[in-house]
C-alpha cells in the first residue's frame, strides 16, 4: 500500500487577481448585451479571437462556459436535456451540457457573478474546425436560436508537417472573414487594430508558456490542477492587455516560488504529466488523491493549448494560420508522441496519466496504442484513466482511486 500523506496544497495569491479578471471579463460582457452598446462574437477556444478583437467585438467562448458547468457538477443533469432534442450522448459533453443549459435557462455565471441571468446574447458565431467538428455543429444550434450569422474555418485534421497549402487555404479562410463581419460590426477594418490585437495575443501566449514552464523546477511551484483555472485570461482575453497583466503577475509570484524552492504541494515524490481534458468536476478530487500520495500533476498537453508561438503582427493573417494549424489537437499521432516525449523530458517526469475523455476523442491520445508505444520508448510508465469532461456518468471515483494508488505504488516500487 502507498503510504497517504497528510494533504497541503498551496493555493496562489495571484489567482485571486486572476478571478478578479475573470470577474469583470463576464459583467462586460454581460452589460453588453444588455445594452446592445457594443458587439459581441462567440467564438470557440481555439478559434480567430485576435481578428475579432482587432474589429473591435467583446468575445464570448461557450467553452469555457461549458467547463463551467462541469467544475460546478451542473452539466451531468443537463446533458439529457440536449439529448431528449437528437444531440447523442456520445458526442462532445461541452456542447450538450452548453446546449441543454440554454434550454433548461441556467447558467454557473448567476451564482459565480451575482446580476448576471443569462449567457450574452451573440451578435455573430465564428468557429474553426482545428479543434474538432463538434464544435461547427454546436454554433449552428445558437446561429438557428439567436438568428445571427454563423461564419466558420473548415480547418485540416491529423496534420503531418504544416505545409504552404495548410496555410494558404487558412489564410484565405481567414481573410474572408473580415467582409462579413465587418458588415456585422458596421464599421471597416482596421489593420492596425489587428496587429495590435495579434501582437497582444503573441504576448499573452509567452506569458502563459513561461507560466505553464515554471513546473520544470523541482519541486514544481504549479500543478496541472491549478492550470486548468489559471488558463482562463489566457482562454478568454488573449488579444488584451487586462489578460497580460495577469500572467506578469502570476509569473512573478511563480518565480518566487521557485527561487525559494516552494513547491504547490509538500514532498513531491513523483512528477507526473497529464495527457487529455480534466474532469471538470472532479478536479478538487483529483487534485487531492494525487498530492495525497506525493504525486504532483505537472504538466499537461491540454493547459499547452493556448500556446501560439507562431503569431507575428508583422504578418497577421499567415501567422494566424500557422499558429492556429501547428497546434497540438490538430497534429498527426506521429507529431504527438514526439511531442510529448520532449515534454516528459523537458519536465523529468516519471508517470504519465492519459485520460480516455468518452466524449471527446480528439482529446483523447490513448486510443490507438501512443501511450504503449511511448511507454515502451521511454520506459516511463503510464496509466490509463476512464473519464469524460463534463459527463460524471462516465466515470467511476472508487476505479479511478484504485487505479491511481496502483500506478502510484508501481512508481514507488520502480524508484
Ligand atoms: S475538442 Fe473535444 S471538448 Fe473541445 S469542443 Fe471539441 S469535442 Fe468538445
Amino acid at each position: 500500500m502507498v503510504e497517504e500523506k497528510e494533504i497541503v496544497i498551496r493555493r496562489l495569491n495571484t489567482a485571486r487577481d486572476l478571478g478578479k479578471f475573470m470577474s469583470e471579463y463576464y459583467y462586460e460582457l454581460d452589460a453588453a448585451s444588455k445594452s446592445g452598446d457594443k458587439k459581441i462574437a462567440w467564438c470557440t477556444s481555439v478559434g480567430p479571437a485576435e481578428i475579432l478583437r482587432g474589429l473591435g467585438f467583446l468575445v464570448y467562448f461557450p467553452e469555457t462556459h461549458s467547463a463551467m458547468l462541469g467544475t460546478t457538477r451542473m452539466a451531468t443533469e443537463l446533458i439529457p436535456v440536449a439529448n431528449a432534442i437528437g444531440y447523442s450522448p456520445e458526442i462532445c459533453s461541452y456542447l450538450t451540457a452548453d446546449v441543454g443549459a440554454f434550454l433548461r435557462n441556467v447558467t454557473p455565471l448567476s451564482k459565480a457573478f451575482p446580476g448576471i441571468e443569462k449567457v450574452p446574447r451573440p451578435d455573430v458565431l465564428v468557429y474553426n474546425t482545428n479543434q474538432c467538428r463538434d464544435v461547427q455543429d454546436w454554433f449552428a444550434f445558437y446561429a438557428h436560436r439567436f438568428n445571427v450569422p454563423l461564419l466558420g474555418i473548415n480547418s485540416y485534421r491529423g496534420v503531418g508537417d504544416v505545409t504552404g497549402s495548410h496555410l494558404a487555404s487558412i489564410k484565405m479562410q481567414l481573410e474572408n472573414l473580415i467582409e462579413p463581419l465587418e458588415k456585422i460590426m458596421g464599421k471597416k477594418f482596421d489593420m492596425d487594430l489587428f496587429r495590435e490585437a495579434v501582437k497582444l495575443s503573441r504576448e499573452c501566449s509567452d506569458l502563459w508558456e513561461q507560466t505553464l514552464a515554471t513546473a520544470s523546477a523541482k519541486p514544481s511551484p504549479l500543478s496541472f490542477f491549478d492550470g486548468t483555472t489559471l488558463m482562463g485570461p489566457a482562454v478568454v482575453g488573449r488579444g488584451t492587455e487586462a489578460a497580460n497583466n495577469c500572467y506578469r503577475m502570476l509569473n512573478s509570484e511563480l518565480r518566487e516560488r521557485v527561487d525559494k524552492g516552494i513547491g504547490v504541494i509538500d514532498n513531491e515524490k513523483h512528477r507526473i504529466y497529464w495527457d487529455g481534458m480534466p474532469v471538470w468536476g472532479r478536479l478538487g478530487q483529483h487534485s487531492k488523491l494525487f498530492a495525497g500520495l506525493g504525486a504532483n500533476v505537472i504538466a499537461s498537453t491540454y493547459c499547452s493549448s493556448w500556446i501560439f508561438s507562431a503569431l507575428d503582427p508583422k504578418d497577421p493573417f499567415e501567422s494566424m494560420a500557422r499558429a492556429y494549424t501547428e497546434l497540438f489537437i490538430v497534429r498527426d499521432d506521429n507529431y504527438k508522441e514526439n511531442y510529448i516525449r520532449n515534454k516528459l523530458d523537458f519536465f523529468d517526469v516519471d508517470g504519465v496519466v492519459y485520460h480516455n475523455s468518452r466524449t471527446c476523442p480528439n482529446n483523447t491520445n490513448c486510443l490507438y496504442g501512443m501511450h504503449q508505444r511511448l511507454e515502451k520508448e521511454t520506459g516511463i510508465p503510464s496509466l490509463v484513466i476512464d473519464g469524460d469532461l463534463n459527463d460524471l456518468r462516465c466515470l467511476s471515483d472508487e476505479q479511478t482511486r484504485t487505479n491511481v494508488e496502483a500506478f502510484i505504488e508501481q512508481l514507488e516500487e520502480n524508484a
